[in-house]
């Protein structure tokens, strides 16, 4: 876990492992780099802080958890702590006092110190104008980017452009390349492996270790690409319709990747949630993953909008739970367990009843969803790993379909290692646990 340690006498924080050795009784640890600028400090010229990767809120109680994930979705881009704390059912007096309590910041800080570590990326990733640079961060003006970077880094904007060193600058043949910082070790290959063996037919697809994807952003399309870049990050190539909100495009590629997380309990994750629990209901009914890639297919082809022009097997955006509540499903090619299920789903998603999102509990989101006909517990807690929920209770019950018989060990925390292990290492039917084809 990476610890920040800062310096009294000169005001500067750091990674783990940077040059410096001050005087024990001058150091500072925090969690986060947030906490850190928050206390006062700024970060290290030298070790960079804000590029590299970390769990955000480790250890943390579930209700920061769930706070941090909503902020990182970009909640307080433009809502305020009130409203975060409305969705939270808690005040926003209560919601302050237990971030500072458990990071040592407020959420607005840690909003505003991500921004400005996502927006010092670009600068140094990319050749964005700094107006772009400020909106593809989350800034709501290029006076609040400009503030808020001299608060963060005491420098500007530009001044910070002109200091890049000469390999930071990533350079793109179409599209827009960014790092995706994590945690090493990462076993890109396993990762990859996974998703080939997973793709939606037309949606994504894996080939020469770059996966790629279409994406709707408001309903226009793009594609993200993710391949490896270096000991300690991979690179996001993104061709999107425009830069704005491009953190948390970014964001949910990351969550997807696996980046996100420390390597305990990395996984593969998902890019659409609804995605996510369309894929995981057929491939319930389906005998093996061949089966539920066909129906995928044929789903895909008759209700996802077709991009034209796209290459490596890239044709169709996936089809949203509104096109596909009002579908009709029965020309497909599923069992009508599955259908069924798929109605409840998009009409439990249309009222309201089921929440994809990371404001909810993951025993709320469980309960949600198994209250839908034909969802398996196994199933439910599948979907909440790919959403990202990496409590070791979705993991433990994601596995229990295996059984024990594989003699893995008891405790839901080396479970779910256990079960990252074997998708990691690309062994099926593995995957994330289950009694039958998984996603
Ligand atoms: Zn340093």
């Amino acid at each position: 876990m990476t610890t920040y340690s800062a310096v009294v006498t000169t005001g500067v924080y750091c990674r783990p492992g940077c040059g410096a050795k001050p005087l024990a009784e001058n150091v500072r640890t925090f969690e986060l780099a947030a906490s850190a600028e928050a206390a006062g400090f700024r970060a290290c010229l030298r070790c960079r802080p804000y590029r590299a990767a970390g769990p955000i809120a480790p250890g943390a109680p579930e209700l920061v958890c769930r706070a941090v994930r909503l902020i990182i979705d970009g909640v307080l881009d433009t809502g305020t702590e009130t409203s975060l704390g409305a969705r939270l059912a808690v005040s926003p007096r209560h919601l302050r006092r237990i971030f500072n309590d458990h990071l040592g910041v407020t959420p607005d800080r840690l909003a505003r110190s991500r921004r400005a570590h996502f927006a010092r990326r670009l600068l140094d990733d990319t050749d964005l104008t700094a107006a772009d640079v400020a909106f593809a961060s989350g800034f709501a003006s290029v006076r609040q980017f400009n503030r808020q970077m001299r608060e963060v880094f005491r420098a500007s904007p530009s001044q910070l452009r002109h200091r890049r060193r000469r390999t930071d600058r990533l350079v793109a043949d179409g599209g827009l390349t960014m790092r995706l910082p994590f945690e090493p070790p990462f076993d890109w290959d396993a990762m990859a492996a996974f998703f080939a063996d997973h793709a939606v037919p037309g949606v994504e697809s894996v080939s020469d270790r770059v996966y790629r994807r279409t994406v709707s952003l408001d309903g226009a399309p793009g594609v993200l690409e993710v391949h490896p870049g270096g000991t300690d990050h991979l690179l996001l190539r993104a061709h999107l319709p425009y830069w704005e909100g491009l953190i948390h495009v970014a964001e949910r590629a990351g969550r997807m990747v696996g980046t996100d997380v420390g390597t305990a309990v990395r996984g593969p994750g998902a890019w659409g949630p609804f995605e996510a629990a369309v894929q995981a209901i057929v491939a319930q009914e389906c005998n093996d993953l061949g089966e539920a890639r066909r129906q995928l297919d044929l789903m895909v082809r008759q209700f996802g909008p077709h991009v034209p022009g796209l290459t490596h097997g890239l044709t169709h955006l996936f089809p949203s739970a509104e096109v596909l509540g009002a579908g009709d499903l029965t020309d497909l090619d599923l069992p009508p367990a599955t259908i069924k299920s798929l109605a409840a789903l998009t009409a439990g998603v249309a009222s309201g009843a089921i929440v994809l999102d990371h404001g909810v509990r993951q025993a709320d989101l469980v309960a949600s969803l198994t209250a839908v006909t034909g969802i398996e517990p196994a199933t439910a807690h599948q979907i909440a790993l790919r959403l990202g929920h990496r409590e070791p209770d979705a993991a433990s019950r994601a596995d229990e379909g295996r059984g024990s018989a594989d003699g893995k060990a008891s405790s839901a925390d080396t479970r779910f290692c256990a079960a990252t292990d074997s998708v990691q290492s690309g062994d099926e039917p593995a995957q994330i646990g289950g009694s039958r084809v998984r996603i």
